[in-house]
């Protein structure tokens, strides 16, 4: 069977090849210390589980939904982000597309806006699926880097030489996956500066770890600074994360009705409405629920931050760690690494792969190689293994990551 080019040159989820290694392991009896998870082990709020199970009793969460969601839902969505953000988005026309998570609405985004040839900046470390998503649609990714001694902020002046006469598009995702990091303030008013000189340029901004930032002060978006900058944005936000709900399927992204209109003839000949049972509890349920329940998490998630500053500094490598603050991961750059030099022949090329399988053959930690985010030689590692669990995953890490032998 011939498989088309389209899919050929999709690549598949690193994740899912690290976790069969993981299963593989943990089957034949090894203790592995699983830090690829992209989810927190908690349960939605209790308020919200009620919510789901009084649904199940209507004949119409079983039913097909409109095809952009459940116009309640929609209106509550726009409201909840209004609020949120500070912003006023219905008299600019703006409308909800609810979607089947926001992996789903990103894709409608992309099919709604790019033409084969056009161009996505996006910027390293990035979310696994974007290179991918832009080039399902015929667009053309477009990186620009960051660095871990930057904090995996990219510089302005970086951006604006990689804008062309072809940039349809920018992507930000602040909180960002899989630094761990969302942009200051400061680069979000220069950001904000820099997109006044580009009307033409769409900024898709993933917001869907915004409620997640232990450390403040919490994440600022550019259009805040600016709100003329609405004009010219997405917010692509979710359940998956906010509502710690990856499963259930649900995401949505604020735009511009034109795009709205465009995404939902995509829906409506792709996948249909999203879930109605779980967008039926959602209008049910009251989202300022949401306001504290994340506190035992972001206490968790601050006792974790604070066991990798201990270790890095503990071990004198100040250099190679930056802090974090938000969403849930931390990204090691091994080049900056004592361990690294054991690979000092094959410097040049990407040895994330190699490297996360060795330590985890050695030290049972089990990590997200960094090729898939763009980030050569660096591993995802995330912060939602329980404060003890955590500490000693870290302390076999910093024997492997300090090992000048
Ligand atoms: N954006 C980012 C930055 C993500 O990390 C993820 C999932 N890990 C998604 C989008 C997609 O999330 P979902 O489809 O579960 O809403």
């Amino acid at each position: 069977m011939q498989l088309s080019s389209r899919v050929k040159e999709t690549k598949t989820s690193v994740t899912l090849r690290v976790n069969e290694k993981v299963n593989k392991m943990s089957s034949s009896g090894q203790h592995v210390y699983n830090m690829t998870s992209g989810q927190l082990s908690f349960k939605p709020a209790p308020e919200f589980i009620e919510c789901i199970s009084k649904q199940l009793n209507f004949l119409k969460s079983y039913q097909y939904s409109a095809v952009s969601g459940m116009s309640k839902l929609r209106e509550k969505f726009l409201k909840y982000t209004e609020e949120k953000r500070d912003v006023d988005l219905q008299s600019l026309g703006y409308e909800c597309v609810i979607s089947n998570g926001s992996k789903h609405t990103l894709y409608n985004i992309f099919g709604a806006l790019v033409n084969p040839g056009d161009e996505v900046i996006l910027f390293t470390p990035y979310w696994v699926s974007y290179p991918e998503i832009i080039k399902f649609w015929g667009g053309v990714p477009v990186v620009v880097q960051s660095h871990n001694f930057d904090s995996y902020t990219p510089p302005i002046e970086d951006i604006k030489k990689y804008v062309s006469e072809k940039t349809k598009a920018i992507i930000i995702n602040s909180p960002n996956n899989p630094a761990g990091i969302h942009y200051s303030d400061s680069w979000m008013k220069d950001f904000a500066v820099f997109l006044k000189d580009h009307p033409e340029i769409i900024v898709v901004s993933d917001e869907l770890y915004s409620d997640i930032f232990y450390f403040d002060p919490k994440p600022s978006y550019f259009y805040q600074f600016d709100k003329s900058l609405l004009k010219q944005t997405v917010i692509v936000d979710g359940i998956s994360k906010s509502f710690a709900a990856t499963g259930l399927r649900v995401g949505y992204c604020i735009a511009d009705k034109k795009l709205a209109k465009a995404m939902g003839k995509i829906q409506s000949q792709t996948t249909s409405g999203p879930n109605s049972l779980i967008q039926r509890a959602l209008i049910d349920f009251d989202f300022d629920i949401l306001k504290n329940y994340y506190d035992p998490v972001k206490h968790q998630l601050r006792e974790c931050a604070q066991i990798i500053m201990l270790s890095f500094r503990d071990a004198q490598l100040h250099h190679c760690y930056y802090q974090t603050s938000s969403a849930f991961y931390y990204l090691l750059d091994f080049s900056r690494m004592p361990f690294f030099k054991h690979w000092e022949d094959e410097k040049g090329s990407d040895l994330s792969n190699e490297i996360t399988e060795d330590i985890l053959d050695k030290t049972g930690v089990a990590l997200v190689p960094g090729t898939a985010f763009g980030a050569p030689n660096s591993a995802r590692m995330s912060l939602t293994l329980e404060v003890e669990p955590f500490k000693e995953a870290m302390s076999k890490l910093m024997v492997y990551i300090t090992d000048k032998k």
